[in-house]
């Protein structure tokens, strides 16, 4: 067991996370974040969290805020979403229908059904460069991506995002649910006001057009958004807007900053339990003085 895991183990067994869980908890909505999870992990963590909360829709919280309902939902209510729309995410199905869990998975509109790489996992960059790109305009983004021979218009490479037809399949099962991760995985408030509403009403009316969705939530890419984005979203007639700041939702939370917390795709079920209990976030948001995702808007017009 490596350091990382021992800590994880150790953090369970205070218990902590029982009274997160049991006190703090218990009458919140908690909405956490996967990638590109693997089968057998999603089996294991599936299993899981289906033991220790109720796993509710996206779209059961948002019916219960328009009809003041949130108090009836269940308790210890958990919504699953993934981000980005990876392929991998269509070999969960069988997971997904072994345990009628329902998820949320928030796609780019501008790269699923294309053989355009997610330009984050170009392997000319390391992971300092890709964090580095992450916090730039778009503009600058592409510049600096073309000068290292990465070019995500070019279809370069094998496909890494879900096809048309395993969107249309997922979304026949009724337990996947497609919502927005914008067009190119902008990050929004480095984006001209120009460039930051077409990443948002275009990839709403992508998915709702050629692919028949109802489209009322977005994530914000890198969990990035300024209060500009937050209009945007809310012009564009999105119900609700997802970033990740760690912490707990309920009836009175800002539906364009609902908060969530991020699993790494490779977590045991130690650092799961602990990480699902909000402990880990609150935890590492307070120690590191780690920033949330809100930002000043880009005042390029
Ligand atoms: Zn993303």
């Amino acid at each position: 067991m490596g350091y990382k895991e021992m800590v994880f183990r150790a953090i369970r067994l205070t218990l902590i996370p029982y009274f997160f869980r049991e006190v703090i908890q218990k009458r919140k909505i908690t909405i956490v974040l996967y990638h590109g999870l693997d089968p057998q992990l999603a089996d294991e963590h599936f299993a899981m969290l289906n033991k220790l909360y109720n796993i509710i829709p996206l779209d059961d919280y948002l019916e219960a805020r328009k009809t003041g309902g949130v108090r009836q939902l269940p308790p210890k209510s958990l919504i699953i979403t993934f981000d980005d729309g990876h392929k991998s995410n269509y070999i969960l199905l069988q997971v997904i229908k072994k345990y009628k869990i329902p998820v949320s998975i928030f796609l780019c509109s501008g790269i699923i059904d294309t053989n355009h790489q997610f330009w984050w996992n170009c392997p000319q960059l390391d992971h300092d460069e890709v964090e580095t790109l992450k916090k730039c305009s778009y503009e600058e983004r592409i510049k600096l991506l073309a000068d290292r021979g990465f070019s995500g218009s070019a279809g370069l490479g094998d496909r890494e995002a879900l096809s048309h037809d395993e969107i249309a399949e997922m979304a026949n099962v009724g337990l996947v649910n497609f919502q927005s991760h914008t067009v190119n995985h902008a990050c929004l408030p480095r984006c001209s006001y120009e460039k930051a509403s077409i990443e948002i009403n275009k990839s709403k009316k992508d998915l709702e057009d050629g692919y028949g969705f109802e489209i009322s939530a977005l994530s914000y890419p890198n969990g990035d958004y300024s209060d500009r984005d937050i209009e945007l979203v809310k012009q564009a007639g999105y119900e609700c807007a997802i970033t990740v700041d760690p912490g707990f939702n309920d009836e009175l939370s800002d539906l364009f900053r609902l908060k969530r917390f991020c699993f790494s795709d490779s977590c045991n079920t130690d650092e799961l339990i602990v990480k699902a209990s909000g402990f880990w976030g609150f935890f590492r948001a307070f120690i590191s003085g780690q920033s949330y995702g809100y930002q000043e808007a880009s005042r390029k017009s």
